[in-house]
């Protein structure tokens, strides 16, 4: 039984290296070569052309067919020359990752090489078999992609890969970019609107994003002698070994030599793509580790993010590793994130959460700042939501990832900032550019600038000149925690504009009529700061005194969605419609149920079919023992005898435990309505009956012979390379 844990052990010790070499250590003479960004449309493209095509892409305008056509053709000229046969719309439907089909630019019957702008612009893949939660009746299992033509084209192996939106034929959004892009549009506009308000220059406000990957390696042969890893990207059985992540040795120490020419070569296809990877480092887990970009506009930072991904796992392939982005793939240890590094910028190049040497320029940025904060106060439980994968259940609020309960942490300086600016709401205030020492507005950015106080326990925390969105998964969309940021922060961007101009059209001064609003805020939203350690027990009874939400599984924080306040958000900026919203909860409700079901099915196997029978062949040979013992005349076999009997107990909570949660399954199915079928998969059988079995089997592994355990060890996962 135990034959192909060995075997992979085996196979793991015999793994030669696998090499990449750079041909230059220049990586800027090859940054970006297979992409057809806005250099190559500016090269290739006729001048009055490229520039509808560029005014079109930061106008959030619709490209004409002549434009589109002439695009076409110089990407196809560009493609082939490069060596591609096909091409393909590349998109990211609701199932997560991303979805491409390959047509040829050959056309046999013309017998050339040929690319039209409607092909560019519109495709239609069988929609079908992509989730839709019910949006489409089977009679119109159309639907269509549509070219995003604020992301750039690129070449990937052969195929020039084109990044399109997804829509079903009656226009509803079947993706995760197309609200994206709505969301940033949303954002764009009233930032924008706020920003005058300071400086008329500000034509528009682009939102960027920084997302830092977490993920685990381990090697391909122990992967596949895991079925759980295999089935479900996560071991459901495994005792914690001797050693896990106590020595804290792990975190930035000196990357593993196998580990390190994956990263290298990795690396080096994301840069051929314009991907900007920058930084590597272990991280705390042992076999977990890092990736972090340099932040680009969000659309293109999360379509990086999903191409990475994939590049990731077929270089891992190269080097015989498998790549785990599940969120919590090993009990005991940490889990992986994806940091989502934030910030608004204008397009004068000013980072509107960037303190500044100028007190007029901070009022603008505590304007976005105390907004932000309000926004995350007002749809706690949207964004709260918005990170909900099933994965991500294990990790939030587990000993080392951010609390299920949302909260900002903004850092001692710029906590007495608002505090001060709070207390002085009575304050007369003198007309003229004294003002702002008055407000102590002056005195930001000398005090940001030695704000070391890092808080790595909280979900949302300002880090100087952006915030970061720890709360996210690794294994997710970025677009769907972005989507949700961007809109809630327009929103109360646009309220914020409203109430000032209300003020400023009573007669009120306008920077007092601003800093009148920010008080306001500041006090209304107070709740949701939190400074403290969101580890801890003392923040959940405290958060709870508060009455933020602390929702722990998805099934429940996907409702925050369907509240009425979510809803008309969502419709009021035209980034999804009511109907959209529930068809997309639907989708995630039935993901949600078909992963926690493969996850139970697969532990029943494993429990039954691997482990209860190593189990009793392991008891046999010691009732044989006790036997033997016996007979030349010990009269003590009690250790031997407490030993069998452990193992039968264990064995016993196996089986009854694997039973009890199949005949649950059953009755569970039956449950008509996806939500409530979703929260009993949570509460009856996950909830229920996965620890205990877990617990069975992990101590069954401390009992059982090592030469006879049929799993692959934590042990020799994680320390193993
Ligand atoms: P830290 O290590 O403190 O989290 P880094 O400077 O290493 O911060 O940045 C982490 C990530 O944040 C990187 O991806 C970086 O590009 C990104 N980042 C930095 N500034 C911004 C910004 N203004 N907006 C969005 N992301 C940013
Ligand atoms: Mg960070």
């Amino acid at each position: 039984m135990a034959k192909l844990r060995f075997e992979a052990l085996k196979k793991l010790n015999e793994r030669g290296k696998v090499h990449s070499e750079l041909s230059t250590p220049h990586i800027s003479q090859f940054f970006g070569e297979n992409v057809f960004g806005m250099e190559q449309m500016r090269a290739t493209l006729a001048p009055a052309v490229f520039k509808k095509v560029s005014s079109a892409i930061k106008n959030h305008e619709k490209i004409d067919e002549a434009t589109a056509d002439a695009v076409a053709s110089a990407a196809k000229s560009w493609a082939i020359a490069k060596g591609a046969t096909h091409f393909t719309h590349w998109f990211q439907p609701m199932t997560g990752g991303t979805a491409e089909k390959h047509d040829s630019f050959f056309d046999a019957l013309a017998g050339i090489e040929k690319f039209k702008g409607s092909e560019l612009v519109q495709q239609e893949p069988d929609a079908s078999s992509f989730p839709s939660g019910g949006i489409r009746s089977t009679f119109e299992a159309r639907g269509y992609t549509a070219w995003d033509p604020t992301s750039p084209m690129f070449l990937y192996g052969r195929t020039l890969s084109i990044p399109t939106v997804f829509v079903s034929y009656t226009g509803e959004t079947l993706d995760t970019k197309s609200p994206l892009l709505k969301a940033l549009k949303a954002v764009d506009l009233a930032a924008t609107s706020v920003c005058q308000l300071f400086d008329k220059d500000i034509q528009h406000v682009v939102a960027s994003l920084g997302s830092e990957q977490e993920y685990f390696v381990v090697d391909k042969a122990l992967f596949n002698a895991r079925p759980d890893l295999v089935m479900a990207g996560r071991s459901v059985f495994g005792h914690a070994p001797a050693r896990g992540q106590q020595l804290e040795d792990h975190y930035f120490g000196a990357i593993p030599s196998r580990i390190y020419d994956f990263m290298r070569d990795f690396e080096i296809e994301c840069w051929k793509l314009g991907i900007p990877v920058r930084t590597r480092h272990n991280e705390v887990a042992p076999s977990q580790f890092e990736v972090a970009p340099l932040f680009e506009e969000v659309n293109v930072a999360n379509d990086h993010n999903q191409l990475m991904m994939d590049i990731m796992n077929r270089v891992g392939e190269k080097h015989e590793l498998k790549i785990l982005f599940h969120e919590k793939p090993f009990a005991g240890v940490n889990g992986s994130g994806k940091h989502n590094n934030w910030s608004l910028i204008t397009d004068t190049g000013v980072n509107l959460y960037a303190p500044s040497s100028s007190a007029r320029d901070n009022l603008l940025f505590l304007t976005f700042f105390v907004t932000t904060i309000k926004a995350v106060h007002e749809h706690a439980d949207l964004l709260r939501a918005s990170i909900a994968t099933p994965g991500n259940d294990f990790r939030l609020g587990a000993n080392e990832a951010p609390p299920a309960i949302m909260s900002a942490f903004i850092g001692s300086q710029m906590t007495s900032v608002l505090d001060e600016l709070e207390k002085n709401g009575n304050l007369k205030i003198e007309k003229g550019d004294n003002m702002y020492m008055k407000l102590g507005i002056d005195q930001i950015p000398e005090i940001i600038l030695d704000a070391t106080d890092r808080n790595r326990t909280s979900p949302f925390a300002f880090t100087g000149n952006k915030f970061e969105f720890r709360a996210v998964g690794s294994s997710d969309n970025c677009a769907t925690a972005m989507t949700v940021l961007n809109l809630i922060v327009a929103d109360q961007l646009d309220k914020f504009f409203a109430e000032v101009s209300k003020l400023i059209d009573k007669g009120e001064e306008k920077r007092l009529a601003i800093v009148t609003v920010l008080r306001k805020y500041i006090k209304e939203s107070k709740d949701i700061r939190f400074e403290g350690d969101g580890y801890s027990d003392e923040w959940v009874k405290e958060a709870e005194k508060r009455k933020l939400g602390n929702v722990k599984n998805m099934p429940r924080a996907l409702d925050a969605y369907l509240s009425k306040k979510s809803l008309d958000l969502f419709e009021k900026h035209e980034v999804l419609t009511h109907k959209e919203v529930e068809a997309r909860n639907e989708i995630r409700l039935e993901s949600y149920i078909k992963r926690v079901q493969i996850e139970a099915r697969v532990m029943g196997d494993l429990a039954m079919n691997h482990i209860v029978p190593t189990a009793i062949a392991y008891q046999s040979k010691l009732i044989e023992n006790a036997r033997g013992l016996k007979e030349l005349g010990f009269a003590d076999t009690k250790s031997v005898l407490q030993t069998i009997k452990e193992i039968s107990g264990h064995i016993d909570t196996i089986k009854n435990g694997v039973r009890a949660m199949v005949e649950e399954r059953k009755r569970v199915n039956k449950i008509a309505e996806a939500h409530k079928r979703a929260v009993a998969y949570c509460d009856d059988i996950k909830e229920k009956y996965f620890d205990v079995i877990r617990e069975a089997v992990d101590e069954l592994e401390l009992l059982v012979d090592d030469e006879d355990w049929p799993l692959v060890k934590y042990r020799e996962m994680l320390f193993l390379r």
